[in-house]
């Protein structure tokens, strides 16, 4: 491939990332060198080789291919002298710059809004529905009422779209207010560059300007003590002028490592929502609306009865990879001129849906749930009728219906040879006391997320 052509495949990929993104991440990457069916771009960072990788690879390589460049795949690496850039600045700030050099009122968008993460685009379903509802409710710039909101939850599960989906629509109602979204990485770097640059008064004063403060991954600053010290007196300066803070993490607050605890209980003061891991609904929902989606850029794409539902109910990691299965088929289709049927599905992602055939079984969960209530395996499995054995017994019967496919009789064989009524006992039970009992509501939850992890 040659610059030229790179040069007019980067115009079609300004068509379909928008302004924003292509400005910030597909205009600085430079073409280095094609070998072996890999395309090399060199990149200024390593944060935006990543970012890029993750973001945009399929995209880019679906256009390399379509424009009759042969590539399985494309790889970032930074270049020793990359002459786009003209200071070697984390990418987190490139697109504002410094504040002071650019001097202008968007100087403090600091990561880009992705334009497809807005509230339209978001389905809702049980699992996201009370997050959903709390970021609506933050997005409509009213009088703070909960402070901070934290939204949680397991890798690809929405966090990152709801957050860019309020600071869009905030900056729809509410254009005035200074609106601040960024990653706990990016924070941190600026906190970085403003010691080094001996810039902390600005830096200060900079965050402390802002009416929304939304940070991404605080998992990110645990064990980080300088940046979770300067984070706690930006938050504090923050919620004293009672203004909004919108944080994201990948686990409750109270469960992240090396999390000092004065930040923990900072944030625990707030509403804490969790986003639960996608059930067949929600992701039938999702795969629906982002084929109606696709349409338009893909006319006349047709798929087979059955192909959504198959995927909704194989692939049930996350959302991401359910996108990205998305992706991969509806290029390789129109490469190839065929329907998306069941026979193409299972070709083209033969490896995903591989990946994502690890079966949880019974003996795992047996284990975990020993480990977690700290009792030995064979208590589990025992004959002892003690309540402090029966309930975790209790919840492990009711973990092995839900998350295996094994039958009610076979659940009992692996329960010491108990009869099926036994086991069916057991699930009731703890259905019942899922309602009644939040500890034990807490305890599935808690054990459903580490066994589908
Ligand atoms: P997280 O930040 O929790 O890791 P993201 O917000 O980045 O996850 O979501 C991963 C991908 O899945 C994004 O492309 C996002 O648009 C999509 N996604 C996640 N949840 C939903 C949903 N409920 N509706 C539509 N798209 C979703
Ligand atoms: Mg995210």
């Amino acid at each position: 491939m040659t610059q030229e052509k790179w040069g007019q495949l980067r115009q079609r990929l300004l068509k379909t990332v928008g302004q924003n993104n292509y400005t910030t991440w597909i205009e600085p990457l430079e073409f280095a060198d094609l070998k072996d069916g890999v395309a090399v771009f060199n990149v200024p960072t390593n944060f935006m080789g990543n970012y890029v990788g993750q973001n945009f690879a399929d995209l880019i390589l679906y256009e390399l291919n379509t424009a009759g460049t042969k590539v399985q795949r494309v790889a970032f690496r930074v270049a020793a002298n990359t002459p786009a850039r003209p200071t070697p600045r984390v990418v987190a700030s490139e697109s504002d710059s410094a504040p002071e050099a650019a001097g202008r009122h968007d100087a403090l968008q600091a990561a880009p809004l992705d334009a497809r993460f807005t509230f339209d685009t978001f389905v809702v379903g049980k699992p996201n529905e009370l997050a959903h509802a709390a970021a609506r409710r933050v997005s409509e710039g009213g009088p703070v009422t909960f402070n901070p909101l934290v939204l949680y939850g397991g890798v690809g599960l929405g966090k990152t779209h709801l957050m860019h989906a309020i600071a869009w629509e905030l900056r729809a109602r509410k254009p005035d207010l200074n609106v601040l979204y960024l990653s706990a990485e990016q924070f941190m770097y600026r906190f970085v560059q403003a010691l080094r640059e001996r810039k902390m008064m600005d830096f200060k004063e900079l965050f402390r300007s802002v009416d929304v403060l939304m940070v991404d991954d605080v998992q990110f600053i645990a064990g980080k003590d300088s940046t979770q010290e300067e984070f706690f007196h930006t938050f504090n300066a923050l919620v004293d002028q009672n203004k909004q803070i919108i944080i994201s993490a990948d686990r409750a607050p109270g469960e992240i490592k090396d999390l000092e605890d004065r930040v923990k209980s900072r944030l625990q003061c707030g509403l804490v929502v969790d986003l639960h891991p996608t059930d067949y609904e929600l992701r039938l929902g999702i795969l629906q609306t982002k084929v109606q989606q696709y349409r338009g850029s893909y006319p006349g794409l047709e798929i087979a009865d059955g192909v959504l539902e198959f995927l909704a109910q194989r692939i049930s990691t996350n959302v991401r990879v359910l996108e990205g299965a998305l992706t991969r088929l509806f290029a390789f289709a129109s490469l190839v001129g065929r329907e998306i049927d069941m026979e193409l599905t299972q070709d083209c992602l033969a490896d995903v849906l591989r990946a994502s055939e690890r079966k949880i079984t019974i003996e795992e969960i047996q284990r975990k749930v020993s480990e977690y209530y700290n009792i030995r395996l064979s208590d589990i499995i025992g004959p002892k009728r003690l309540r402090s054995f029966a309930r975790p017994r209790q919840v492990a019967m009711y973990l092995s219906k839900q998350l295996t496919s094994r039958s009610l009789p076979e659940i009992g064989r692996r329960f010491g040879g108990r009869d099926h009524t036994t086991v069916m006992h057991g699930v009731k039970r703890i259905e019942e006391l899922k309602s009644t009992d939040g500890q034990i509501a807490e305890d599935v939850e808690m054990l459903r997320r580490t066994l589908e992890a």
